[in-house]
């Protein structure tokens, strides 16, 4: 893009306030320096990204504005080459205390499938070099994708060795499928491996602030988010345990939910890389959406959190995930959704749009069924359904799963989060009955260092749910999809020990789908 395409207008407001605020700003950040938070990029088109970054010397100043006195200008450019010798786009913004001094660059003008190499410069200061890349053409034919993707990263309970591992990938994108902060501090002190800021849950938006900005302290995740360009989704922990649309875990709860929400929901676009479209609008944010890597893959990302109903048969107080046996009839209810009905309708309509040859959709939760051992409100041992996850709203899985049929979608992949274990399932419209066809096959994976559940239970049940192919809670790390026209690829990276900054990586297990036949082999 030639160089006369900068914001103008940016530049001139630009010019006037660094001459008003440059040199007392300056003087205050000297001992930092600005960019204490790295460099990012993503929601990429074929034609251009978001680059990401934020002004704070302080990142982690009480007040959640990172320690910067008033805006300051910020000159970025995008590079061709890893040399930073040809420039290809460039301009200058003014950082706000409105958004904490983030910078959302909506770059365009670009060339499509390519990588290009950016940074920041401000208050003296230069940023990280990151990385970033553009989409194919929706024409193109590539001969392959390779995608990571994370979810489940607990400050706390362990460093982010997995993160770094990620980066080293060389991945075309890499995926963020929710629980990319924690809103709680671990109570139990001998899980804790680094702590963060003890206190009651966050709530407010300088809390949130500083709760993303003390992630993105750390080098690991630096490093991956320089590495290349994010496509991000959220779950529950971005806001609260377990939490669905408006509504709290807690059902005699007096915290305001929707103020805990709309804070939350601004520290998250503040801080991640997202184009404008995906800002607080009113008391909600649109951040699901569709990709198209040429013909070769289409990329829907899910929102499972912000539009779903009420939680179904609460237990006592609390709306959070429970088991509940086949009398709680609510949970069957196909009124009910838990990706609200224009989400589903959009996503059933990219199914019956696409001519990619792969389909994969990003999404924070275990979508298969399992049939699971729990108790109920008196205590006594029963076998059910968990109800935070897709289980909780089987009719939205019957619907996905028939709309895939109907759209005769080719060959579609779900890719998921939560659980902290990893998973590869087949996905039935009836899960009891062994001729129900597979229509879809599953990859989730495992935390990057939040604690798993207990595991021998899930094992136990493992008999009574044939189409799980493959269950281990016992690792931290990340999943590695290589795809090209005739396969998929699907690798369980797992590192050596979530307490050891410096922990090693394997491949746990390997798995592929070949073209055409929805099913888990093992590798
Ligand atoms: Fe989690
Ligand atoms: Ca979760």
């Amino acid at each position: 893009m030639p160089i006369g395409s900068l914001d103008r207008r940016a530049l001139l407001f630009g010019a006037t306030s660094l001459a008003l605020l440059a040199r007392p700003v300056l003087a205050q950040v000297a001992a930092n320096g600005p960019f204490t938070q790295g460099v990012a990029s993503g929601d990429p088109a074929a034609d251009g990204f978001v680059i990401w970054t934020r002004l704070a010397p302080d990142p982690l100043a009480a007040d959640g504005l990172g320690g910067l006195p008033g805006p300051a200008d910020v000159r970025w450019t995008v590079y061709a080459d890893d040399a930073l010798t040809q420039a290809v786009a460039k301009g200058v913004a003014t950082t706000s205390p409105d958004s904490a001094h983030t910078v959302h660059i909506e770059v365009g003008g670009l060339k499509p499938d390519r990588f290009y190499w950016y940074r920041f410069d401000a208050l003296g200061a230069q940023s990280p070099v990151g990385r970033a890349r553009t989409m194919p053409l929706e024409t193109a034919q590539p001969k392959a994708l390779k995608l990571v993707y994370a979810s489940c990263s607990h400050y706390e309970m362990g460093y982010f060795s997995a993160y770094r591992h990620m980066a080293t990938e060389n991945p075309d994108f890499v995926m963020f499928l929710g629980d990319y902060i924690y809103e709680y501090s671990e109570k139990n002190a001998s899980k804790i491996v680094r702590r963060h800021e003890q206190m009651p849950d966050v709530r407010t938006l300088a809390q949130f602030r500083n709760r993303y900005a003390l992630y993105r302290t750390d080098k690991d995740l630096q490093a991956l988010h320089a590495a290349t360009s994010a496509l991000i989704t959220w779950d529950d922990h971005e806001v609260q345990n377990d939490y669905g649309g408006f509504l709290s875990e807690y059902m005699d709860d007096d915290v305001n939910m929707p103020a805990i929400r709309a804070a939350a929901y601004q520290a998250f676009y503040e801080m991640m890389p997202l184009r404008r479209t995906s800002r607080l609008i009113g008391s909600g944010m649109q951040i699901y959406k569709g990709y198209r890597f040429g013909r070769l893959a289409e990329i829907n990302m899910l929102d499972g959190r912000q539009y779903r109903s009420a939680a179904a048969c609460p237990n006592g107080q609390a709306r959070k995930g429970h088991v509940v046996t086949d009398a709680c009839t609510v949970r069957t209810d196909p009124a009910r959704s838990m990706l609200g009905f224009p989400q589903e309708h959009w996503l059933y309509d990219r199914f019956a749009r696409t001519q990619a040859r792969w389909n994969l959709v990003g999404q924070d939760l275990l979508v298969a069924a399992f049939k699971q051992q729990g108790k109920d409100m008196a205590g006594n041992a029963i076998t059910g359904h968990w109800t935070d996850a897709w289980d909780g709203y089987p009719a939205t899985r019957d619907r996905l799963l028939a709309a895939m049929q109907h759209s005769r979608l080719r060959n579609p992949v779900m890719l998921g989060g939560d659980i902290h274990s990893y998973w590869a399932t087949e996905l039935k419209p009836d899960f009891d009955d062994p001729k129900s066809p597979v229509v879809a096959t599953e990859f989730v994976g495992t935390s990057i260092t939040s604690d798993p559940g207990p595991v021998e239970p899930v094992r136990a049940m493992l008999p009574e749910n044939p189409h799980v192919k493959y269950y281990n809670g016992g690792t931290h790390g990340y999943v590695c999809v290589d795809v090209t026209p005739d396969r998929l690829e699907a690798r369980f990276r797992a590192i050596s020990d979530r307490r050891d900054p410096n922990a090693t990586i394997s491949t746990e297990k390997a798995f592929a789908v070949e073209n055409g036949v929805a099913r888990v082999n093992m590798l």
